[in-house]
């Protein structure tokens, strides 16, 4: 497969982009490859600037959950721009929004409206210090939060230190107050919560962890999270930008009937446009300017393209559920599919899935948890990633990270991507 027009533009834009991308993984760094420039996509594929066709399955890291250039979405944005981009006043599609999202999620008494995930994390955990006076959070090595400061901390310290960030540019002040602990160990919580009683003000989570491959919850761990923040006075957030939407219409808390105080949304929310949002109790929600204390603004928050967009797929999210059992029954013919010819050709690897999200960890041990995950051989991750590139299949560019199965994913694009994996495996 030609890459040349890809290659081209990426060498230019290294000039320009730091790295040549807006954002470090589509750098294909760690699979030491060319990252494709993509021209279009439609369905459950996408071309790219040398004409290569992709099954893609990173499906924008999980916003294009029904395909990509679905036809009632693309509509609802072309009639909402041409009323406008942008007024920086209230509409009235945000009530609407904000009205599905609470129906479609019963934890959600009310909700804001933000440009990102990484916004939508950051605002809820102002939110979640200011109602309860506290500074301290905990948060899980290996779970992703976006970018910003207080949360740019994975590991290194043990469960007992405060964080130390893990990126230059962030004073140790701004993640003196992140605790980490490790996911499916309650004890590390718990460890947490004798230490620094009365001061943590939230317990955050992703509630599959599907920043590290994808890791479920044991179990047992999700609402024992819960039992330890009632019994502290502390809140519980879901990160739910992956898992909202995705694995049910009410996201990973509907799935495993665990309710958070807050969650946080982004990626399907938005359809493919720039939105998050972070809702959760009226009571906590209420501390949020401009009838609370705790200040959060945006100039484009709620723009009527983006809201547009994003109403147009959770609608049609809500009007049939019975997709997501269609959705989780495509995903179980891949991710099994996959599986068997792992068995088959006697790869050490193991496969993690829940509903449309999956991961194959090139290790022969379960992964479920951070220490486990990084024990993956990312030598043979990136030579199974450059072949499903050179046939044509478009999985995530890094070991850790989720595949995501979408709507437009049909039988013929499974076998497909089934054959190119055993192909692959054949030789091995
Ligand atoms: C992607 C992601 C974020 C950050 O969202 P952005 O829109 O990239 O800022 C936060 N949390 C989780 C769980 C994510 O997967």
């Amino acid at each position: 497969m030609s890459t040349k027009r890809s290659e081209s533009l990426f060498q230019e834009a290294q000039k320009y982009i730091p790295g040549g991308v807006n954002s470090p993984v589509r750098a294909f760094q760690s699979i030491g490859s060319v990252p494709r420039f993509i021209r279009s996509a439609d369905g459950a594929r996408m071309t790219d600037e040398d004409g290569q066709e992709y099954i893609d399955y990173v499906c924008s890291w999980g916003p294009m959950i029904l395909g990509h250039n679905h036809p009632a979405i693309r509509e609802s944005v072309v009639e909402a721009a041409s009323r406008g981009l942008s007024y920086g006043a209230a509409t009235e599609m945000e009530v609407r929004m904000a009205k599905l999202i609470c129906e479609m999620v019963p934890s959600i008494e009310m909700v804001r409206m933000v440009n990102s995930g990484t916004e939508a994390v950051m605002s809820a955990i102002r939110a979640a210090r200011g109602f309860t006076g506290r500074d301290k959070i905990v948060k899980f090595n290996g779970c992703y939060h976006g970018h910003s400061d207080g949360l740019l901390v994975k590991a290194g310290s043990g469960v007992m230190t405060a964080g130390v960030p893990d990126s230059s540019g962030v004073p140790d002040g701004c993640t003196r107050d992140t605790l980490t602990a490790d996911y499916n160990n309650l004890e590390s919580v718990k460890e947490l919560f004798e230490r620094w009683d009365g001061q943590i003000a939230a317990v955050i989570v992703e509630p599959v962890g599907a920043n590290m491959g994808v890791v479920l919850p044991e179990e047992g761990f999700l609402s024992g999270l819960r039992a330890l923040c009632d019994e502290n006075g502390s809140l519980l957030i879901f990160d739910e930008v992956i898992t909202g939407f995705r694995l049910k219409a009410d996201g990973a808390q509907g799935y495993f009937g665990v309710r958070p105080d807050l969650t946080t949304f982004g990626k399907i929310i938005g359809a493919g446009m720039p939105v998050g949002a972070y809702g959760g109790r009226r009571d906590v929600m209420s501390v949020v300017s401009p009838v609370g204390a705790v200040y959060q603004a945006g100039t484009l928050s709620g723009n009527p393209v983006a809201m547009a967009a994003g109403f147009t797929q959770l609608t049609l999210l809500k009007d049939h559920p019975e997709w997501y059992q269609e959705l989780n029954a495509r995903a179980a013919r891949l991710f099994g599919g996959i599986g068997r010819l792992l068995k088959e050709y006697e790869i050490p690897a193991v496969l993690n899935t829940v509903g449309s999200l999956g991961c194959v960890f090139f290790t022969p041990d379960a992964v479920i948890d951070y220490a486990s995950a990084k024990r993956s051989d990312t030598k043979a991750f990136s030579d199974y990633a450059n072949h499903m590139y050179d046939h044509g299949i478009y999985v995530a560019p890094s070991q850790f990270e989720a595949m995501f199965v979408s709507m437009a994913h049909g039988d013929a694009e499974i076998q497909e991507t089934l054959d190119v994996v055993e192909e692959y495996l054949k030789e091995k």
